[in-house]
Parts: structure tokens; sequence; C-alpha cells
């Protein structure tokens, strides 16, 4: 059977270069990047090249990137280490909500942000919670189930102005949208390698001023200080070549996703009734397309899909197994019955407009014998 994959937000799959690059270093070239010795050099050097390609995906300093093993790490250092009450939004990923419910049973202050039905924050609202000294903005810059993009400049120029500390999770933006770290003046920011084509294991936390973060863990120093442990050389080096390449081919591979994307929400609308998009009045990220499918149980149409070789998703990939429906379209629809009707489809550079017609074909055919 064919396997289709719209699934690029829950993770992408690694590209034939960046794992031939990556090779070496499962293989061959095992040095510890610690070691004085020549092993140890060359693995060091590979980590310092990782660090500037990953740095200029995002328009940042090397020196700025502190590599950790995923995102969720890295956003829960930021957040536990943040100080003043931290203001986010109901429509983040989960590694952002739970850790803030972790640090609000331990007395730290939250405030959560309402969205609207585009999926978008009120910012008088958030101006308004900007009064306390010391605070810290967790936004996401773009949604990782319905691609709606947050205005992460404004939501900058409004923080800098307030004094207060701007932590972006960046990690389905990075690779998609252009970002420059230190034009917008964020403080810190989070990417992940395996959204970008990237092997798992590495990602980053992007700091103004990484001296000014407490350590994460004590060790053997890795990390300027800040993160000890012996790294993940051939993931680290995998990020490295995985943002390089996105950074060569952001426009392309955005051109290229945006109009299947579009094909694929056109045919659905057009073929199959009682359908709608979720975050359609407000920009999004040009690979992701979230589709309500009134009157249908989302899960029983994701299955009837994956039969037919498709992978799609009805919420976050973290989150899939809880069996609740996605947090975010509730938060958007105010409905449980919407949130558990939608399906996200997640495309990329990789699908070709044959795949989008044969899933749109399913999709119909599928939808038609639900009902
Ligand atoms: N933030 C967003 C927006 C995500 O989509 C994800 C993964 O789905 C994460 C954070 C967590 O990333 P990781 O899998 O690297 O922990």
């Amino acid at each position: 059977m064919r396997q289709i994959y719209f699934d690029n937000n829950s993770t992408t799959p690694l590209e034939p270069e960046t794992l031939q690059a990556m090779l070496p270093f499962l293989n061959g070239h095992f040095g510890n990047p610690s070691s004085s010795h020549s092993h140890g050099v060359l693995a060091a050097q590979a980590i310092d090249r990782a660090r500037r390609q990953v740095a200029d995906l995002v328009c940042a300093e090397a020196e700025q990137v502190i590599f950790c093993a995923s995102a969720t790490e890295a956003i829960n250092w930021a957040l536990h280490t943040c100080s003043g009450k931290i203001i986010t939004s109901e429509v983040e990923h989960t590694a952002t909500l739970e850790a803030c419910s972790h640090l609000r049973s331990r007395d730290k202050q939250v405030t959560v942000l309402a969205v609207g039905s585009s999926g978008q924050l009120d910012l008088s609202e958030l101006e308004l919670h900007l009064v306390h000294d010391a605070c810290t903005v967790a936004l996401l810059w773009a949604n990782n189930e319905t691609g709606v993009i947050f205005p992460i400049a404004d939501i900058a120029a409004l923080c800098r102005s307030r004094g207060a500390y701007l932590h972006v999770d960046a990690v389905q933006a990075a690779g998609r949208l252009s970002i420059d770290f230190s034009a917008l003046g964020i403080d810190s920011l989070v990417m992940s390698s395996h959204k970008l084509f990237g092997p798992k294991g590495a990602a980053a936390l992007v700091v103004r001023d990484p001296d000014r973060i407490p350590p994460l863990l004590w060790g053997g120093g890795q990390e300027r200080g800040r993160r000890g442990g012996t790294e993940n050389v051939p993931a680290i080096v995998g990020f490295g070549i995985a943002a390089d390449r996105a950074l060569h081919s952001l426009a392309e591979r955005a051109s290229k996703a945006s109009e299947l994307r579009d094909r694929l929400e056109t045919a659905i609308l057009e073929r199959v009734r009682g359908t709608w998009i979720n975050g359609a009045g407000s920009m999004r990220l040009p690979n992701t397309c979230n589709v309500g499918f009134d009157g249908i149980d989302a899960q029983t149409l994701a299955d009837i899909l994956d039969g037919h070789g498709v992978a799609v998703s009805t919420g976050s990939a973290c989150h899939a197994k809880s069996m609740e429906p996605s947090h975010v379209i509730r938060a958007m629809t105010r409905s449980h019955r919407k949130a558990s009707e939608s399906i996200r489809f997640s495309l990329s550079h990789l699908n070709t407009s044959e795949e989008v017609d044969y899933v749109a074909d399913v999709v119909r055919s599928s939808a038609a014998a639900l009902r």
C-alpha cells in the first residue's frame, strides 16, 4: 500500500543528505567533544559548525545557542528559570501549558490568555497584563495544530516597551518562516531538529544573554557550563545540516508546501459538504490546514485514512493517545464537538500534487461513507 505522510507538524522524515552527514559521527568519528586529542577536537569542531548553522537559521549568534535534547526540555528550562509572573495563552503546546501548571502548583503566578475564533490573541489584553515589573511572556510563534501565526514582531515590541521578558516557542515556525531573533529583540526562543527534517534528540534554546540563564544540569561544563552531559554529536550534526538546508530553501519549501496545502484545502472544501478551516481568518503556516468535518468523529476518519496509508492527526502527537479532543480547537471554537470533528493535515515540500489529489479523494469517499 502506498504511504502518504501529511503529519509533518508531529515530526518530519530525515532527509538523505542529512543522514549522510550524520553517519560518520555514528560510525568512526566517535570522539567525545570534551577530549583534547584529535578525536575530541573533530567532534567539538562538528558541534561548533552545527551551532553556527542553527544560529544562522534564526539570525542569532552561535554563542546564543544552547543545545538540548528536545524542545520540551528547552521550554521547561526557560520557564522554570524565568522571573516574575508568566503570561501565556491557552493554545500553547502542552510542553508550555504543563510546565506552567506545574509552576502554578508551586505558587508561581500564571495568566493564560484566551484566543478568539481565528486563533488570535487580543494584544490589548496582553498589554493590560504587562503591568508587573518582572513578567515573562511565553507564546508560540506558530501554532502546531492550526498553523496560526502570532504577530511576534508586535508582541516583541510590546514586551520591550513594558520591560517584559519574551520567550517564544518557534518549534513550528523555524524552517518555515523567516526569523530574525536579534532584530526582534526576543529574549529566548526554542526550536526542535525533528520538526525541520533533522534527527530526533536535538533541539535548541536560543538565549539573548546566555550567561544569565541558570544552568539546567551541573556536570562536565558542556554548553558553557549550562547543560552538563556529553553531547549527542550525531544528532547535533544532523540538526545543523537540517537547519542549513532549511535556511537555503526556505522560500522554495514554503511556496511548494503552500501550493499543495491550498490545493488540498480547496478540494476538501469544495467536495466534502459541512467542512470548515480552523484558523481560516488568520495568517497561517504555509504547510498546515486544520479541517472540521461537521457530524464526523475526527479520530474515526483519521483511522480510516490511516487504513488507506494516509497519516494525519487529530491533535498534537503527544496528546493523540489521550483521546481528549484538541485543546486548541476547543479554545478557538468553544466547542468540544467541533474539536472532536477536526483533523490536522500538515504537508511539506516533499509531498506531491498527486498525493494531495489522492488524499482529497479518500477523504471525500470516507466522509461520505461515515455519513
Ligand atoms: N512546541 C511545539 C509548538 C511543538 O509542536 C512541539 C512538538 O510537537 C513541541 C513544542 C515539543 O517539541 P519536542 O518534540 O522537541 O519536545
